[in-house]
């Protein structure tokens, strides 16, 4: 069973409450007593979720000729989501406990207490309702009338919009199978039982890409994606020690795949799902040729056949795989006596690359360090920390939010023209000259 928010392990508290403290995750509606499962992304948290977001769009489209984007819109069409069977099939069983009232996912209470006996609140023997099914689209109105003909949804995953806009990227862009079509964007799930943080919430992002290819090229391409998506982790320095393969098994796999393999990532509350690659055979454009009335096959003009394409599909959350990169990256340790928390995000996924620091609030400092913060700006968000407290203080605040380095200005500058770059993981500190300054640092960002 995930556990609920509140009973997370010591780890995860301090890592919430890290969020909190350091301006990277907010409880939404938090001065009207929150809302639950959904969060709101502070200043550091969207730099952050950003750069994940960005480091997934460069490798899955940017650094390649055979992916290109989409942005599709959050409401649709309703036969959307008949033609792929989200409004007939997209549930989970839900079971109350009649004596203190909390709700469950019972595939989750199976999975891990192997049966429906106890509840797994209130300890309560024979308290569980029988399973029923609950859709967990949101439902909304379209114009002013709430009557059925107007009913739309949420988009609860990104997906359908690219199958739906196949024809028009592929004549658009003149491509030629195989190829891909990648996006970003929200999506909505009404989960019975969210928490653990953002790793389970009603409100989400996806980064989803799915891939069109010849029937007979099935597996070369599922092979070829689990490994391009279990790369791209390492390459953002995820610890492998943390991640694990789950093939799913007949009794898991979803109504349109033929195989599918989830990569997991140990998070303090344990080993859980941050991505999914599905074979989903020809399942999506062959629904939606058949509801839509409209030919979605292709035709190889090189080959001269006419075929409905196969999908491989790489879909992940943004929320959850930065979750996961802030619980790689947290670590405590002591340093002369006292306790040092540092994140040790990659570079390029810190959400703040240079902090400059003048030793001083004195005026004569000001000026050269306010021109070094200039010449470091082009480095990506920079931070001009004149915030109280002294240096060493300043270089812990800049530690816990994961800043790579920090530059000092001090008097000695005034004469030298030379600053001191102290590294977040070394802790060691070099004098450099101003003048060199942004290039020393810009191939240690690269
Ligand atoms: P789960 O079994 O955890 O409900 P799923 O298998 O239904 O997830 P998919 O439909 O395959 O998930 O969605 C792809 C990805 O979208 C997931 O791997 C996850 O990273 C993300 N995701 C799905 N549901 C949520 C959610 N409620 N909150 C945050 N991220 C989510």
């Amino acid at each position: 069973m995930e556990k609920q928010q509140g009973a997370t392990s010591d780890r995860m508290q301090d890592i919430i409450s890290l969020c909190k403290r350091r301006g990277f995750i907010f409880p939404n509606s938090e001065i009207y007593g929150g809302l639950n499962a959904v969060f709101d992304y502070g200043p550091l948290g969207v730099e952050l979720k950003n750069n994940v977001k960005r480091a997934w769009w460069d490798a899955m489209t940017r650094m390649r000729d055979d992916v290109v984007g989409l942005d599709g819109g959050i409401l649709m069409a309703r036969r959307i989501w008949q033609a792929s069977g989200h409004e007939e099939v997209f549930t989970d069983p839900m079971v109350d406990c009649t004596n203190c009232k909390k709700r469950f996912r019972a595939d989750h209470v199976i999975e891990d207490y192997g049966s429906l006996d106890v509840c797994p609140n209130c300890g309560m023997k024979g308290t569980l309702t029988e399973p029923r099914q609950f859709n967990l689209m949101f439902k909304t109105y379209m114009g002013p009338v709430e009557e059925d003909a107007a009913l739309i949804y949420l988009r609860p995953e990104t997906a359908q919009s690219i199958y739906v806009n196949f024809q028009n990227v592929q004549t658009s862009m003149r491509k030629r199978l195989p190829f891909g079509i990648a996006q970003i964007g929200k999506a909505f799930r009404n989960e019975i039982s969210p928490g653990n943080f953002t790793y389970r919430t009603r409100e989400f992002e996806q980064m989803e890409m799915q891939y069109f290819i010849p029937p007979e090229e099935e597996e070369k391409w599922f092979d070829y994606w689990r490994g391009q998506r279990w790369q791209w982790y390492l390459d953002l320095g995820m610890n492998e020690a943390h991640m694990q393969w789950h093939p799913h098994d007949a009794k898991e796999l979803a109504h349109y795949a033929r195989a599918a393999v989830d990569v997991y990532y140990e998070f303090p509350f344990g080993f859980k799902e941050i991505e999914g690659i599905h074979d989903r055979t020809n399942w999506d454009l062959r629904r939606h040729t058949e509801y839509s009335g409209k030919d979605l096959s292709y035709f190889d003009d090189i080959e001269k056949r006419r075929y409905i394409p196969y999908i491989i599909e790489t879909s992940v959350g943004a929320d959850r795989s930065t979750l996961a990169f802030l619980c790689d990256a947290y670590h405590e340790e002591v340093v002369e006596d006292e306790k040092r928390v540092v994140l040790r995000l990659n570079k390029r996924l810190a959400p703040i690359k240079v902090a400059v620091m003048p030793l001083s609030r004195k005026t004569e400092l000001a000026g050269l360090a306010h021109s070094v913060h200039d010449q470091v700006r082009p480095l990506g968000l920079t931070q001009y920390d004149d915030t109280g407290g002294s240096i060493g203080r300043r270089y812990r605040r800049q530690d816990e939010i994961g800043t790579p380095f920090c530059v000092t200005v001090d008097f000695d500058s005034l004469n030298d023209n030379q600053v001191t770059i102290r590294d977040r993981d070394t802790m060691e500190q070099r004098r450099v000259p101003i003048a060199e300054l942004r290039s020393i640092l810009a191939a240690d960002l690269a």
